[in-house]
């Protein structure tokens, strides 16, 4: 039997098992051929500028405060320059619903794009960390002999050395991570302090360090395969118009070697003798296997679209580069749908989409209003806990509230409270009227009110906030008083 109809009884049987495990279980470590093609070439720029991104993310500044920082534990959250708080929660969710369907939206049209070219795993992974790896071990074939070799001086070097700069890297990566999390300012105290001053944050460091390392230099691929729950969505995102790196089967089948094709051509087999029913004509696939050889995730993309594909292209330009020596037409595997290789038509504007599109836009819309509504000043005024009201001379009633004040900006703000309804009077018990930016202020203040105002056990008083001689907010609670 000839290896091409092998090759094709393998891979009638490729859903049965995943490439990255072997018959017991274990992992088959892949080692992808180094890419290399006008796609590799783009990617290898994008990469840069978004390394460069990435790494001064946390030290670009937007009227001096950071681009983006996500401070979980002191609940500090700043992106694009603008301060969210805990308070903001309806609109991070809708900032969020529509983050989210804005990746379904831009996954049903351009499938795994994002994968590729900008996921920070992918970047690192392949063009950090493969990279080093390419350079102290060489091509994939010098990576699977050294792997084999006994443990001489030049296998503990080779391996040495880049587990030594791996762990740099990721040491580095994890540094880059604690500054968005905690801000520059403090990652940089993290790092000048005496270690003493810092354990909690240096200990973060290690383990997160150790985390990365094991990511990039262990778990690889397993990766993007168990842990993202994006590629695990991919079944549900993708249709027959979404654009993926597709193998034009069309163009490509019936797929033969070529000292197969020759054989045939010469008699000495039969289109039988290759597994293929009688009559089939050979298509531009040479069953070069180059495509499987640089794929990072150890699949072969001439199955169709696969959940473990990332869209790295490196099939694209490996077949490109078959496709010139062989002198056929570049593309046998493209950017493309399959609708668009099967009958070489291609829809955009689906109902899918336009559905997805209109929804987007209502929450773009929904979430701007709320942004543009939203206050510097955020007052919260409830009673004081476990107390009633008190009885004054004159007719008059008094309650006790607590009042605290959220300034959202990064400037000290002054503010006044004023009762507008009923008629009363507010007295102070040791209230602060000044806000620093970014910052909670509480106090405590009595307010006494005119029997004769009230509307008896419980009556509705509203304050508003000022600040610069504007009105902020109104801000509604209860006065409690006797029932008569
Ligand atoms: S199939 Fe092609 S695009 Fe997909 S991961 Fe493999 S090499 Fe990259
Ligand atoms: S690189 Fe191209 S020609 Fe070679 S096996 Fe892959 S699809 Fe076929």
């Amino acid at each position: 039997m000839s290896k091409t109809k092998d090759r094709r009884i393998e891979q009638d049987q490729f859903r049965d098992y995943l490439a990255t495990v072997n018959e017991k279980g274990g992992r088959n470590w892949i080692y992808p051929k180094k890419p290399s093609g006008r796609y590799y070439r783009a990617r290898n720029i994008v990469a840069l500028l978004l390394l460069g991104f990435f790494f001064s993310g946390p030290f670009i500044e937007i009227n001096g405060q950071p681009l983006l920082m996500i401070d979980v534990i002191e609940r500090e959250f700043v992106i694009f320059g603008v301060a969210f708080w805990p308070q903001d929660l309806h609109l991070l969710v809708f900032g969020m619903l529509a983050f989210i369907l804005g990746v379904v939206l831009f996954t049903t049209i351009f499938g795994r794009l994002f994968c590729g070219w900008a996921c920070p795993q992918t970047i690192f992974m392949e063009m950090v960390f493969r990279r080093i790896e390419y350079w102290i071990e060489g091509d994939a074939s010098d990576q699977i002999r050294l792997k084999k070799a006994p443990w001489n001086a030049e296998k503990i070097l080779k391996k040495g050395s880049k587990h030594a700069i791996f762990y740099g890297m990721a040491f580095l990566i994890s540094n880059l991570f604690l500054a968005y999390v905690m801000g520059k300012d403090d990652w940089i105290e993290l790092v000048t302090d005496p270690p003493s001053e810092h354990l909690a944050g240096l200990s973060a460091m290690i383990i997160f360090s150790g985390v990365f390392y094991g990511v990039f230099a262990f778990m690889r691929e397993q990766v993007c395969h168990f842990v993202c729950p994006y590629g695990r969505m991919q079944s549900v995102m993708l249709d027959n118009n979404s654009i993926n790196v597709m193998y034009d089967y069309v163009r490509g089948e019936s797929r033969a070697r070529v000292g197969d094709r020759k054989k045939v051509e010469s008699g000495a087999f039969s289109i039988a003798d290759l597994g293929l029913e009688e009559g089939a004509t050979f298509g531009d696939c040479i069953d070069c296997y180059q495509c499987v050889q640089v794929c990072p995730m150890g699949i072969d993309i001439r199955n169709g679209t696969q959940l473990e594909c990332t869209h790295c292209t490196a099939c694209i330009d490996a077949c490109d580069d078959i496709m010139d020596k062989i002198d056929k037409p570049r593309g046998l595997i493209r950017y493309s749908s399959e609708n668009a290789i099967r009958s070489e038509k291609r829809k955009i504007l689906t109902p899918r989409i336009m559905g997805y599109s209109a929804v987007l836009l209502a929450l773009l819309t929904t979430f701007v209003v709320l942004l543009s509504m939203r206050s510097d000043l955020e007052t919260t005024i409830l009673r004081e806990r476990g107390t009633l009201f008190q009885e004054l001379p004159d007719n008059r009633i008094s309650n006790i509230y607590t009042i605290k004040v959220i300034n959202k900006t990064f400037e000290e703000i002054d503010y006044e409270l004023a009762l507008i309804s009923p008629p009363g009077q507010l007295v102070s018990l040791g209230m602060i009227n000044s806000v620093p930016g970014q910052s909670l202020v509480e106090g405590r203040f009595m307010v006494q009110i005119s029997k004769e105002h009230l509307d008896g056990l419980q009556t509705d008083i509203s304050f508003i906030v000022m600040a610069d001689g504007e009105q902020i907010e109104t801000v509604k609670t209860g006065f409690l008083g006797p029932n008569n």
